[in-house]
């Protein structure tokens, strides 16, 4: 393998960078558009497969540029349908993905970084630190990884919507989202619809700024508490971005995120009383949002409890009344273990999984936990 870090990576460049690249060595900028629709519309995994390029061309790419999408080194497949992919990356770390099909979509979770800073008490991932973010090649390439598996399956179109709530913080990465929400929405790649890419934060406030006016995509919230107090326990980045200053920011977003999504994990016995409810119809009073409420599914080495499922129900029926718009999550792929983190520290622990991302309703656009 060539010394990448001297080399382009071009699976990183969205359709724009990748002309000028090959305008810079020379060639006609209409090969960028060529080499991108390979990559993120073909699900091409070397130049060696770009058959409309020159044999020349494609003899000489090897020696100026690599590609860093990531291979599929495992994958699982529950009883519901959702598969869970550990994928390995070219210097040997790996990050993990979930597919969920339903009848109307085909939702795909991705990963942007390897392992997480935040620190969720809750999180498989949060246990892990922060080992690196990934490029935008790399998580882009989670999908083309995936659609090839799928597509040699004898499925046309396999992934329709794109969240991005996989292992770590999207918005601690947001030049590589940028970029990656760029490459998925470009009509020579994956073409996906801007309504169908969904970006979940934890609430860096500074960094939802500088996304709403920059990404394309849907932002959603990972709220988790209507208090200061239990927020501060479960969610580290409360005490840097505390929720009068996060529903701040929330409330003076543009017109077109002005309806956020926001995530409620409901751990029992920690954040899933009435009283709770109640905190939380007053913060996001007469504020236009969504709320997903996801009952926890226990992660080993973790002291978190599943909410019995009546608090579940009274809490959701509780919003309700109160007029919010809110949807409870079903699991999905339990038996897989397939909430993010799971499947590398199941590895590392040789532990059965628990967490699982959530499905959600028909009438509702993806967000897994
Ligand atoms: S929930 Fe998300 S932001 Fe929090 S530790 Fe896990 S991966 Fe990181």
């Amino acid at each position: 393998m060539s010394d990448s870090s001297a080399l382009s990576d071009l699976s990183s460049l969205t359709r724009p960078e990748l002309e000028r690249w090959f305008a810079r060595q020379g060639e006609k900028p209409f090969r960028g558009r060529q080499v991108f629709r390979w990559l993120h519309a073909r699900n091409a995994a070397s130049f060696e497969e770009m058959t409309d390029l020159s044999r020349a061309l494609r003899a000489r790419l090897p020696e100026l540029a690599w590609l860093s999408a990531p291979a599929i080194l495992e994958e699982r497949q529950a009883g519901d349908g959702t598969r869970k992919y550990r994928f390995g990356l070219r210097d040997g770390l790996q990050v993990e993905g979930v597919y969920m099909p339903e009848e109307r979509r085909r939702t795909l979770c991705v990963s942007t970084q390897v392992g997480c800073a935040q620190g969720c008490r809750f999180c498989a991932t949060g246990t892990m630190g922060l080992t690196r973010s990934l490029s935008a090649g790399e998580i882009a390439g989670q999908l083309e990884a995936v659609s090839r598996r799928l597509a040699a399956e004898g499925l046309a179109r396999p992934v329709t919507n794109v969240v991005f709530m996989g292992m770590g913080e999207p918005l601690a990465n947001l030049e590589a989202v940028a970029a990656a929400v760029d490459i998925l929405l470009d009509d020579f790649g994956p073409k996906l619809s801007r309504r169908h890419v969904t970006v979940s934060t934890v609430g860096l406030v500074p960094q939802m700024e500088e996304f709403v006016h920059r990404v394309p995509a849907k932002l959603a919230v990972s709220l988790n508490a209507s208090s200061d107090e239990v927020r501060d326990s479960i969610m580290p980045v409360n005490r840097r971005y505390p929720l009068a200053e996060l529903m701040r920011c929330c409330r003076n977003l543009p017109e077109q995120h002005a309806r956020v999504t926001f995530e409620y994990v409901l751990l029992g016995g920690v954040n899933d009383s009435l009283a709770d409810a109640r905190a939380l119809v007053a913060l996001l009073a007469g504020f236009p949002c969504k709320i997903n409420l996801i009952p926890y599914n226990p992660c080993p080495g973790l002291p978190y409890e599943r909410p019995e499922e009546r608090r579940v129900v009274e809490f959701g029926d509780l919003l309700a009344e109160r007029q919010l718009s809110v949807f409870v999550r079903k699991s999905r792929g339990v038996e897989l273990g397939a909430a993010c983190g799971q499947l590398l520290t199941q590895a590392r622990r040789g532990t059965p999984g628990g967490c699982a991302p959530r499905s959600p309703r028909p009438d509702e656009p993806p967000s897994p936990g």
